[in-house]
């Protein structure tokens, strides 16, 4: 086994996160979804174009569970590209992203500032440590025998040493602090997929314990039964042609992330292409919500990078 301390620039990110980032703690499902969406695509695109990984059987998904016993946990699985000895060492050990390290930069010291910004970037695998007290990477990579499990409690360091796994892909595996304890519930997981990562291709299943009631009077039973269902739409409706669209389509598109009952009163669809490559879909509603006078209200339109939810102030 080995144990090595986080490059400086990691250890800064991990103590920002863990200071001041606390109103924006649900990105965390956000960015590990996000990267098991990316595990999948990387995958996907090598058995299209690689023969080697042309014979693997693909099955594209992500599964999240949690354990809700005395230490409550979180396991969130991909069928992905996983990792090895040398890229959990690069990737989960430095913070890869020139992006990242110029977001760092940018930072004010003024804790409220930064962490809207913070929020609105994205910051990562790293955002788990928000949630939990540690964090176990068991991961295999796809073409590759040995299995590598990387943990780290987020202070300083981390270890990786040499693991089993069935099949490729990567298992994380959060032990969920305080913070982090009301993740391990069924209806706090869909509604956090249903709002940030509704659009990710790949189907997202979520797996919980259904009781039931069975029988009459005294003779009432509980029945556990471990259900699995899908948590995710899958589909960008705004990344469709508008030839393949109907009226209805918006509608009903507007009313479920709108939470109208009402049809909108018009709707627009564009495509720009060029350098810079984005699609917009705006919606005006029939009637002004009913807070737009009140001094809290927020306006807002709702940004989306890679069909993930990004941001939806200012
Ligand atoms: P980013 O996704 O922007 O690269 P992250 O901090 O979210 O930054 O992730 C760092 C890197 O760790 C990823 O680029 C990827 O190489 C690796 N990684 C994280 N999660 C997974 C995963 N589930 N499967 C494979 N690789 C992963
Ligand atoms: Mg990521």
């Amino acid at each position: 086994m080995s144990k090595k301390k986080f490059k400086t620039e990691v250890s800064q990110l991990l103590h920002l996160i863990i200071h001041s980032l606390y109103s924006h703690k649900e990105i965390f499902l956000r960015e590990l979804v996000s990267n098991a969406s990316d595990a999948l695509d990387k995958l996907k695109y090598l058995t299209l174009t690689d023969d080697i990984y042309k014979k693997i059987k693909f099955d594209p998904r992500i599964d999240i569970k949690f354990e809700d016993g005395d230490k409550k946990k979180l396991i969130i699985t991909d069928t992905g590209i996983g990792m090895n000895e040398k890229d959990l060492d690069t990737q989960l050990g430095t913070i890869a992203r020139s992006g990242t390290k110029n977001f760092l930069s940018t930072l004010s010291g003024d804790e409220k500032r930064d962490a809207n910004l913070i929020g609105q970037f994205g910051v990562g695998f790293y955002s788990c440590f928000m949630v939990a007290d540690k964090v176990e990477v068991l991961t295999r990579k796809a073409g590759e025998e040995t299995a590598w499990l990387w943990t780290s409690d987020g202070e300083n360091s981390y270890s990786i040493k040499e693991s089993e796994k069935e099949s490729f892909g990567t298992t994380i595996t959060l032990y969920l602090n305080d913070e982090g304890n009301e993740y391990a519930s069924r209806w706090s997981l869909e509604n956090l997929v249903k709002k940030y990562s509704d659009h990710i291709a790949f189907p997202i299943f979520l797996e919980y314990e259904d009781t039931t009631w069975e029988g009459e009077g005294d003779d009432r039973k509980e029945k556990k039964e471990i259900k699995v269902t899908q948590v995710n739409a899958a589909s960008a409706l705004w990344k469709k042609s508008k030839s393949e669209l109907k009226e209805e389509d918006y509608n009903e598109f507007y009313k479920t992330i709108g939470h109208d009952s009402d049809d909108p009163l018009l709707y627009l669809h564009t495509k720009a292409e060029g350098t810079l490559e984005y699609t917009t879909l705006f919606y005006v509603p029939k009637k002004a919500p009913f807070d737009m006078y009140q001094a809290d209200y927020k306006a807002g339109v709702k940004l989306y990078v890679s069909r993930i939810f990004i941001t939806d102030d200012e």
